[in-house]
């Protein structure tokens, strides 16, 4: 007998099996009830994103330009029986997207406007808005604002996961400083959802794409004129001998509010090198004195500078670069393991060796808490506000001939730093992981809740293609 799957493998090879309407009449069906700045286009490869590894592949985008387009895409959509995913920088790198021809891409990128109230307390945040585009508006009108530290991801994409950003230190996460939010619900009516309706403000604010799409958000913001907006920031560069001294004194700094540090291993003229990039929100004496025991242990070069707030995620842009397979893989942990990190240099050494491996990086960021633990952890479903440090490798390359390699080495990784994570259970920044982590892991233990609300605000599961519940 014919297994159920077989049978629809063989439908499906004969266009047979799915009740999805063709491109032809999405097009014809939505265009009508779209605003005429939207557009509706069948060519993906317009609309790249950062990592080809595991990517969606739509068969129609639909590029909005109003809100009302997203809840007329998503009230077409559900009324069809059509996926769909909302995009916004598109850097989205769980491998578990699932969205293929017979699904719809919404495009946020219209929608990227950022506003300042006159007191300029406030910013309301368009869906589509990438990183840079905040910090450049927030900028020019002498704004600070807390954002993500890669000018290419989205505003939102990032913030709705939870938002670690170089400020945070001061204000915490980017979802303990939102106000309210527009969002598509699954129903597709079109509501601003603020503290007053508590389980879907809670839900929004870690697991947002499971529960709808954000059209804008209103977030609090901080008049500040450009010449106090300043930074030291920028890179120590170590020899690899260094690995083991500097591991450990990451390990025993206590980073006050306002500095953060991240470990990179990548390569730097063809060759593999350890660069630490430290960030002080003050003076350039008070930051090395902050990190003087970094300092300390001496590196080879040192590429610091007191740089403005617009220039302060200039350093990372190279990661922004789009295309490629870039498997990554993470973990959260509360302790360095000078042995552990060893052992990850060898195999990140020896995954090198690959051709056309070297943009290749292992990352650990490492940020202040006191702000974020300040605040309670019940308030939102972010579930990663008392992990210390986050690690991720970026396997990147061109050819899908190295999936495999790189799913080994990426697994690996994860394992050597769960192994000696120092926490009750296996923890992954939802937007960190790499798609195969249970919702324990993600969401700890908001899990059982965000299930039973997804269960009212999305009984029918449209919104399932981010760490689907
Ligand atoms: C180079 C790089 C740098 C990074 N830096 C940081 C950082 O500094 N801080 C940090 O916290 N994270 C960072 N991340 C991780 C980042 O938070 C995630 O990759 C995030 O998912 C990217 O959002 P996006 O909008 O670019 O991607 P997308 O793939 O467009 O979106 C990711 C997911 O969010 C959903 N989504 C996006 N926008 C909306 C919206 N408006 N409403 C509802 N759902 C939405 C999408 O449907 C998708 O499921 C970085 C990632 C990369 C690749």
């Amino acid at each position: 007998m014919r297994s159920s799957t077989g049978l629809l493998g063989l439908l499906a090879s004969l266009g047979m099996a799915c009740a999805h309407p063709a491109r032809g009449s999405i097009d014809s069906d939505l265009i009508g009830k779209l605003s005429t700045g939207a557009s509706i286009s069948h060519n993906a490869s317009v609309f790249p994103r950062w990592s080809e590894f595991g990517a969606p592949h739509p068969g129609t985008i639909v590029s909005v330009a109003t809100e009302a387009d997203v809840q007329a895409t998503v009230q077409y959509c559900v009324s069809k029986n059509i996926p769909f995913l909302a995009q916004n920088g598109g850097h989205g790198w769980s491998g578990a997207f699932t969205l293929g021809e017979s699904g719809v891409l919404i495009n946020l990128r219209g929608l990227n406007n950022t506003v300042f109230s006159a007191d300029k307390t406030q910013a309301t945040i368009g869906g589509g808005a990438i990183i840079q585009e905040v910090i450049n508006q927030a900028y020019a009108n002498d704004v600070q604002i807390l954002t993500g530290n890669c000018n290419c991801v989205g505003a939102l994409g990032a913030g709705l996961g939870g938002g670690y950003g170089n400020l945070m230190g001061l204000y915490g996460f980017s979802v303990d400083n939102y106000l309210s939010f527009n969002v598509v619900l699954a129903n597709g009516s079109l509501v601003t959802v603020t503290p007053e309706q508590e389980d879907l403000w809670w839900a929004l604010r870690g697991a947002g794409p499971n529960f709808g799409i954000v059209t804008s958000a209103v977030m609090k913001s901080t008049p500040l004129a450009q010449a106090d907006n300043v930074a030291w920031t920028g890179g120590l560069w170590f020899t690899e001998d260094k690995i083991e001294q500097v591991t450990q004194a990451i390990e025993d700094l206590k980073l006050e509010a306002h500095m953060n540090i991240f470990l990179y291993f990548l390569t730097s003229n063809g060759e593999p090198t350890v660069l630490v990039t430290v960030f002080y929100y003050g003076t350039e004496a008070d930051g090395r004195e902050a990190f003087k025991s970094i300092i300390d242990i001496g590196p080879y070069d040192d590429t610091t500078a007191v740089l403005p707030q617009n220039e302060w995620n200039a350093g990372a842009d190279g990661f922004c670069t789009k295309g490629e397979r870039k498997p990554t893989y993470s973990a959260g942990f509360d302790h360095f393991v000078p042995t552990t990190w060893r052992q990850i240099w060898n195999d990140y050494t020896e995954f090198l060796t690959n051709p056309n491996t070297s943009a290749t990086t292992v990352v650990v960021e490492c940020y202040s808490l006191d702000k974020a633990q300040s605040i309670g952890s019940e308030t939102a479903s972010f579930a990663n506000r008392d992990i210390r440090f986050n690690g991720f490798a970026i396997s990147w390359y061109p050819d899908a001939s190295l999936d495999a390699t790189a799913k080994a080495f990426g697994s690996n990784f994860r394992n050597l730093l769960r192994a000696d994570d120092g926490l009750a259970s296996n923890r992954t920044y939802v937007n960190f992981a790499f798609g195969d982590e249970t919702n324990q892991v993600v969401y700890n233990n908001n899990t059982q809740r965000l299930r039973q609300l997804k269960k009212k605000y999305d009984p029918k599961n449209v919104f399932n293609q981010w760490f689907d519940l």
